[in-house]
């Protein structure tokens, strides 16, 4: 039977997968199974080849309660699309384990993992038994990963720039490549400020990311330090402060009121007035008490009225009012202050200090936020993404994510290769080499398998627009002539195919893991020839 799957899109704009052969056959067996299973794997992993590489497009995803997603993102179209095929399944968990893993290179992943099952069904149809093919990509694969070990190159870590280059390749193709600098720093600045280099450790707990919905993508800040949801107790304290002293006072911050048991008799606007200055000149010298001290800035627990927060402002103490007691311990530990509970216990010696304090500002003007930054006992940084709705803040966290990963997989393991599908394009070239000294079954397996990593150039090149037989056959003649392994696709028309030299990056570890978890999978669909499901459920 002539088998044939089409991917259709449902009202609501899910993607679903017909396959024509079981509308009336409902279980199949053998090779004529894994022939049908390779069909359903192939056309989820079709609709990501057009997301791969800068030139590559994005998908917009509808979720059955309306949700749009707008992405290029593999593990999220992977994720969000909705795929009932069992077999088919095996490629959205391909893109987690990748994501999972490495958290880059997800659309390539499944891009290779369709291109070997193309490979594997003409070999099936030529006679060779899933099995053997099998074995085969299994080899071939360790071959591929040798040749990636012998082209990588060394990555200098310390290098900032270096590692800035390299986080624009994961971003470029990504909806923040307006600002790509900018997100690409934010990256580097990101992990390096949470970065162990001597033991080579990155801690992401340490690196949060907030969005909120107003302003662009451009305004989206890099906060080394610890925000809270305050702002200065007065509109005309100054906005931000350098080299901050900080108290930190879990005690009330305002002039003694008078005690209820106590009978007051005020007769006279005199009295009042009296008791007036009184509490202000109390007041007063509490100020000046904390400001004795050398504070530049009170953090309180409590409130003061608008009196009181007047006199601050006219005394030239900034302030932030009704700091929460967890917040008030991690500026504690952050800033080294210690927390003062009681006015008499105010010294120097008990402040905090922090390198910069400043409000930072959101979208609408009230939308303020209160940063603590350069602290000597704190590590973590925020990232908050700005954008004008939430799909873009969605997009922008999920590609900073991707490129923080990459920075991250950088100073665990600094060996790279280069992309555009030249190190594919490398590793294609040796594993044919290699088919040509092997003379059993294999051979067949170790060509096709050469031919399924040439489909990356291949995608690049079709989705830049170029043509795209033309452009990876002149590439392969050109590495295999000049022998340089870094040439590959040109898919941003840069003018030379050199990806060393226009700096397209990828880390070792990414591509490896691409190639060895798309065999993986491969080799799994292969060797299922039967699924078995509940009576009442189609597979
Ligand atoms: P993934 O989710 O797999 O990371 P991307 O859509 O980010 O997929 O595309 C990654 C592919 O695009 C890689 O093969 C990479 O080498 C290639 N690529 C990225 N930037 C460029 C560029 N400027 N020129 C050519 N190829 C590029």
């Amino acid at each position: 039977a002539q088998a044939s799957a089409q991917l259709l899109f449902d009202e609501s704009g899910q993607p679903f997968i017909v396959m024509r052969e079981q509308e009336n056959q409902k279980r199949i067996t053998g090779v004529e199974a894994v022939k049908s299973h390779i069909l359903a794997a192939r056309a989820v992993a079709n609709t990501l080849r057009t997301s791969l590489g800068p030139r590559g497009l994005d998908k917009m995803l509808v979720s059955p309660d309306g949700d749009v997603t707008i992405t290029n993102d593999g593990a999220t179209i992977m994720e969000k699309m909705d795929v009932q095929h069992h077999v088919a399944k095996l490629m959205v968990e391909l893109s987690k384990s990748q994501d999972h893993e490495i958290g880059d290179g997800t659309t390539g992943v499944v891009v290779l993992a369709g291109a070997l099952l193309e490979e594997s069904e003409k070999l099936i149809d030529r006679g060779i038994h899933p099995i053997k093919i099998a074995d085969g990509f299994d080899l071939a694969c360790k071959k591929a990963l040798e040749t990636l070990d012998s082209i990588s190159d060394r990555f200098p870590v310390e290098n900032r720039e270096r590692l800035v280059e390299t986080a624009q390749t994961s971003l470029g193709s990504k909806i923040v490549n307006r600002s790509i600098r900018q997100f690409a720093e934010i990256a580097v600045d990101a992990v390096l400020s949470v970065a162990d280099i001597e033991s080579k450790d990155v801690n992401f707990e340490m690196i949060k990311m907030e969005g909120k919905v107003g302003g662009r993508l451009e305004d989206t800040i890099l906060v080394k330090g610890i925000v809270i949801d305050k702002t200065m107790s007065h509109p005309q304290m100054p906005k931000e402060i350098k080299n901050a002293k900080v108290a930190i006072l879990t005690c009330p911050f305002e002039p003694p009121k008078p005690k209820t048991k106590h009978k007051l008799d005020i007769t006279s606007t005199e009295d009042f007035q009296a008791l007036r200055d009184y509490e202000r000149q109390t007041f007063e010298t509490m100020i000046k008490q904390v400001k004795d001290s050398g504070a530049t800035l009170a953090i309180c627990q409590w409130g003061f009225d608008d009196e009181a927060n007047h006199l601050l402002q006219a005394n030239d103490l900034p302030a932030v009012r009704w700091v929460g007691g967890p917040e008030i311990e991690l500026l504690a530990i952050a800033t080294n202050a210690r927390i003062v509970p009681r006015f008499a216990e105010l010294s120097e010696a008990k402040l905090g200090t922090a390198g910069l304090v400043r409000e930072i500002t959101f979208g609408a003007a009230k939308d303020r936020m209160l940063s603590i930054e350069e602290c000597p006992n704190n590590k973590a940084v925020t990232v908050f993404v700005r954008g004008g709705n939430k799909m873009i803040i969605d997009e922008a966290k999920r590609a900073l994510h991707d490129a923080l990963c990459v920075i991250r997989n950088l100073v665990r393991d600094n060996r790279i290769v280069y992309g555009g599908g030249s190190a594919e394009l490398a590793a294609a070239i040796q594993v044919a080499k290699e088919a040509d000294r092997i003379d059993g079954i294999e051979q067949y397996a170790f060509r096709a398998f050469a031919d399924a990593l040439e489909s990356i150039p291949m995608a690049l090149a079709e989705n830049s627009g170029l043509a795209p037989i033309e452009a990876l056959s002149d590439l392969k003649a050109k590495q295999i002539e000049t022998g340089n392994s870094f040439l590959g696709i040109d898919a941003v028309f840069a003018g030379t195919n050199d990806m060393k030299e226009q700096k397209v990056i990828e880390t070792l570890l990414s591509k490896r893991e691409q190639i060895s978890l798309a065999t993986q999978v491969v080799r799994m669909i292969l060797k299922i020839d039967d699924v078995r499901v509940p009576d009442d459920e189609k597979m």
